[in-house]
């Protein structure tokens, strides 16, 4: 029975609501909820799904107290039905298209279409120190895709190459393996479709696509789906049937699972292949980069002026190749070659951010010492206590990766032989690996000697 009062009083709840939010979130979540039964005492809504149901509580809470019956102060007296799926359509098929320009999603995105970028490719990819173990794990995944590391879990700060690594895997497994089909998602995207199909009651369609469609799945930046409880369940159920079934998922993301605000038994499924660290690549890899970008753009990069380059700037590779696009626009429209005075004429602001004066193997140990709760005497020292042992390991490590010296000149500086001094950087590599905490502390002495420079 709907009683004429309720209703109205829906009616001016949703013209309220309308006024007060965006259209889309309203055309989204407001309008598809439809008025079932509604009496003098309670409400029944029918709904699309439960996060429609979620969302009107969560935001209106209030303001559904004041419009409509209440069953106990702050408590709407509301019901919810969710409303039957309608039969669906066949799937259409799979397109795999490759396209240069990342076309933006939009809430009626289409999700059989893979989009790649074809500047994305493992050729393009320089390796060095930081990242060429994440480059054979990932040539390992698109060679063997199911069948080495289930899934690989990438993880690193912003700019390093994550995305770039997701589509080279991509395109390698089209070009060679034939019979498998790949999709390339973003988190933000997925959940943007998933919302959608919901709408459209065409939800299953979708799953059905991810589960039957679908054999190497790759997701881009999964740390999106932290605080969106209702989607971690179908990512999971998802994760789970990827897994049972032998077929190769890849994510990327800014920290590793561990550090996620996720639940343990998402966090579990991330963690049962091959988990793997991006970090900040080293000075000769900076430069190897800024080369690959110059002569890609036939631009003609002097080596001491690519490292000058790489030296003031190393936060991220994204900001290499920012310099070489604006170089090169400046040198072709003003004539001129590429020499230091140019980089710093039109890189000016950029460089302000990076150090003015070199990092010391000096302020390293500093930070470390305090960093790790030792003294500099003791990382100059010879003690193999663990306690110090491994902060001098990563003195050794920073100092490698920061001080632009020789290793004979920083073998003489810890008064050991340029082998332990590499020795010293593979092994803090490798626990960084394994040890977040570890590698937490070393991103913190990093930051610290940045702000120094600053
Ligand atoms: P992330 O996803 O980690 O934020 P991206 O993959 O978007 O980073 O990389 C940013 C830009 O830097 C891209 O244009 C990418 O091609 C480039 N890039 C990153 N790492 C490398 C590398 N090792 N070699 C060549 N280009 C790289
Ligand atoms: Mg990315």
């Amino acid at each position: 029975m709907i009683t004429c009062d309720t209703q109205e009083a829906w009616t001016q709840f949703l013209e309220y609501v309308k006024e007060r939010c965006s259209k889309t979130a309203y055309e989204n979540w407001l309008a598809p909820i439809r008025v079932q039964e509604a009496s003098d005492e309670e409400i029944t809504l029918e709904v699309p799904n439960i996060f429609v149901q979620d969302y009107l509580l969560s935001n209106y809470k209030k303001d559904l107290c004041s419009f409509l019956p209440v069953k106990a102060p702050d408590e709407p007296a509301l019901k919810f039905v969710i409303q039957a799926p309608k039969k669906e359509a066949k799937p259409a098929p799979v397109v795999h298209e490759s396209t240069t320009t990342n076309r933006s999603p939009t809430l009626h995105s289409n999700f059989y279409e893979i989009k790649l970028n074809n500047r994305y490719q493992f050729s393009s990819f320089i390796e060095g120190t930081s990242n060429q173990f994440i480059k054979s794990a990932a040539m390992g995944v698109a060679r063997r895709p199911g069948a080495s590391y289930n899934p690989l879990f990438i993880h690193g700060g912003v700019g390093l190459g994550k995305t770039h690594i997701l589509h080279s895997i991509g395109h390698y497994v089209i070009e060679h393996h034939k019979n498998l089909r790949v999709q390339l998602i973003t988190t933000e995207g997925f959940i943007n479709d998933l919302v959608e199909n919901l709408r459209q009651k065409t939800i299953d369609r979708m799953k059905r696509f991810y589960r039957v469609d679908v054999d190497v799945l790759l997701i881009d930046d999964i740390q999106f789906l932290q605080n969106r409880l209702n989607f971690e369940e179908e990512f999971c159920v998802l994760l789970d049937h990827f897994a049972n079934n032998g077929k190769q998922v890849v994510m990327t993301s800014d920290k590793p699972p561990s550090q996620l605000k996720l639940s343990e038994r998402m966090k579990a499924r991330m963690e049962w292949g091959l988990v793997a660290h991006m970090g900040i690549p080293d000075l000769e890899t900076r430069v190897a980069i800024l080369s690959h970008k110059a002569e890609e753009k036939g631009l003609d990069l002097p080596n001491d002026v690519a490292f000058f380059i790489a030296e003031h700037l190393f936060y991220n590779v994204r900001q290499l190749e920012g310099a070489v696009n604006r170089l090169s626009a400046h040198s072709r429209l003003l004539g001129v070659n590429v020499t230091k005075d140019l980089v710093t004429n039109t890189l000016g602001e950029l460089l302000q951010s990076a150090p003015r004066e070199k990092i010391t193997v000096e302020q390293i140990l500093k930070s470390v010492a305090s960093v790790f709760q030792v003294r500099v005497s003791d990382l100059k020292g010879t003690t193999r206590i663990k306690s110090i042992a491994t902060p001098r390991q990563v003195a050794m490590y920073l100092s490698k990766l920061l001080v632009n010296d020789s290793l004979m000149s920083l073998g003489v500086f810890f008064n050991k032989t340029h082998s332990t001094i590499l020795h010293a950087c593979k092994t803090v590599e490798q626990k960084m690996k394994e040890d977040d905490s570890l590698k937490h502390q070393i991103d913190q002495v990093k930051q610290s000697l940045h702000c120094q420079q600053g």
